[in-house]
């Protein structure tokens, strides 16, 4: 298995782990990031591969189920307004996406996430957020990890 030593997503999960297969992993976005935007999750290719195109063809599908999965778990359970589905990777060249649920009254909205700077500023409207439940009173990392399993 390649892995890089200066590469975060080698050295670490990237953030909480929510489930882990063979070839890919689910974890949730932890810190001022995570709490921001309720349900933030990143499906990570396990070794260190720079592009999709990188993946044959049956790993791309199999990596892509899995967003695909999560996606459908978190609309399932968090109801947000949108979902954003990013592969950027500019500062860390290992495979990973990023799946955001976004809400009218989170602090970056209608804004894709990163084009605003976290701060105290947009702490007033986090309380708000964090008080939003799934429906069924699962949490929607149980929902995320129901769907994987
Ligand atoms: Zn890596």
């Amino acid at each position: 298995m390649t892995t890089e030593s200066k590469c975060e997503l080698c050295q670490g999960d990237g953030g909480r782990l929510l489930f882990r297969s063979d070839k890919w992993r689910v974890v949730a976005v932890e810190g001022l990031e995570g709490e921001s935007f309720p349900g933030f999750c990143r499906v990570v290719w396990n070794e260190h591969v720079r592009e999709l195109t990188d993946l044959s063809a049956a790993d791309r599908q199999e990596f892509m189920e899995a967003v695909f999965r999560v996606e459908a778990a978190l609309r399932g359970s968090l109801n947000p307004h949108k979902m954003n589905i990013a592969s950027l990777g500019n500062l860390t060249p290992h495979l990973h996406w990023h799946v955001i649920p976004r809400f009218a009254d989170d602090p970056a909205f209608p804004k894709p996430i990163w084009a605003v700077t976290l701060s105290s500023a947009s702490l007033d409207k986090l309380a708000v957020i964090k008080d939003r439940r799934p429906a069924d009173g699962a949490s929607w990392e149980q929902a995320v990890i129901r769907a994987l399993e």
